[in-house]
């Protein structure tokens, strides 16, 4: 498909090119043809000046020839140069129409693997879900207690498939047109991400300890708000009961520096550089059979530190600890 969308853009670039060089010819010619008429009549009117009219027909026939000889020439020399604008502009058009097409050509790529991705997580529970299900038809004593188990596996299943559909649809309508540049607070957006995770953090026994100065942003309130909430969320996904999260916001120079740290199980240094690609997950079994998710929530939160003009980075000793720190612009 893009081959043959190369080899239009490359035809129209062409096309353009070749209209300019024979119009440019055109006129070349047109003027130095009239030129050269001029030039032409020249020895003709001396002639006719010298020795009378009768005398001037040999000089004009001459004078004619040549005309037609150097009109031909040019004629050739034009011809020779459009053809070389042909071959070379040819070259240079397939070169632009490539360089034109290529970030098209990547984001369908990208598209096409997200979607494949997107279509495998989706099937996984699915699947599950409707192998149990036809289990459970085919078993005609199926006891009370045993649907009660497989209605509550359905509706776990149910769970992830509503958690990535969400995390999914916030990728993307997380757009920089939803990013009005309003003032907010810092402090306000932490308190509001905590109480959202408090829950789980209460589940596994987890404290946190908050330091975080009244500072304000530009931005989307809610946002801000999804982004803490994501660290906060993996920092007590990935911790060990009974572990400390600390949270802190504090100033530097023109930006608001947050970070959250925490006592868990870290990240390898080979998944460093990945774990804000979307559907990437550290290949651990620990993290994969115990912590549920999908990879999308740090592919999520660095679009909204993109949008906000910030940027995001993580550090982390395996079996220690990460630290992931957010930089973004004071209002
Ligand atoms: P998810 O948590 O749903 O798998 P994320 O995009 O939030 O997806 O994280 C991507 C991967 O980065 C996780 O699967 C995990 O391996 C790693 N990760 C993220 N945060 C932490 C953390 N605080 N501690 C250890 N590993 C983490």
């Amino acid at each position: 498909m893009f081959h043959s969308a190369a080899l239009k853009l490359t035809l129209l670039y062409l096309a353009i090119i070749m209209a300019l060089s024979i119009g440019l010819s055109v006129a070349l010619y047109r003027v130095s043809s009239a030129e050269l008429a001029r030039s032409a009549s020249r020895p003709v009117d001396l002639y006719n000046l010298i020795f009378g009219p009768d005398k001037v027909g040999d000089v004009r026939d001459l004078s004619s020839q040549q005309l037609e000889k150097d009109r031909g020439r040019l004629k050739f020399n034009l011809l020779l140069f459009n053809i070389g604008v042909l071959v070379v502009g040819g070259g240079i058009s397939y070169f632009f129409a490539r360089r034109t097409l290529a970030p098209i050509e990547e984001n369908l790529e990208m598209q096409k693997r997200f979607t494949g991705d997107a279509s495998h997580e989706l099937r996984t529970p699915l699947t599950a879900m409707q192998a149990e299900i036809e289990v459970a038809l085919r078993n005609r004593s199926l006891t009370k207690n045993e649907s009660v188990e497989l209605l509550k596996s359905n509706l776990e299943e149910v769970a992830k498939l509503k958690s990535l559909s969400e995390g999914l649809l916030s990728l993307a309508t997380t757009t920089g047109k939803d990013t009005p540049h309003e003032p907010l607070s810092i402090k306000a957006a932490t308190s509001e991400a905590i109480s959202q995770v408090s829950k789980r953090a209460q589940a596994k026994k987890i404290n946190f300890s908050i330091t975080t100065k009244d500072l304000r942003i530009r931005g989307n309130h809610q946002q801000i708000v999804n982004l803490l909430s994501i660290l906060l969320d993996n920092a007590i996904k990935y911790s060990a009961k009974g572990s400390h999260v600390k949270l802190s916001a504090k100033r530097d120079n023109k930006h608001v520096l947050i970070s959250v740290s925490d006592q868990g199980q870290g990240i390898a240094k080979q998944d460093l550089p990945h774990i804000f690609e979307r559907f990437y997950r550290a290949d651990t079994s620990r993290t994969k059979n115990q912590a549920h998710g999908y990879g999308l929530g740090l592919a999520i939160a660095k679009k909204i530190t993109d949008h906000h003009k910030g940027t995001i980075a993580a550090k982390s000793v395996p079996s220690k600890g990460s630290t992931f720190t957010v930089r973004l612009p004071l209002a």
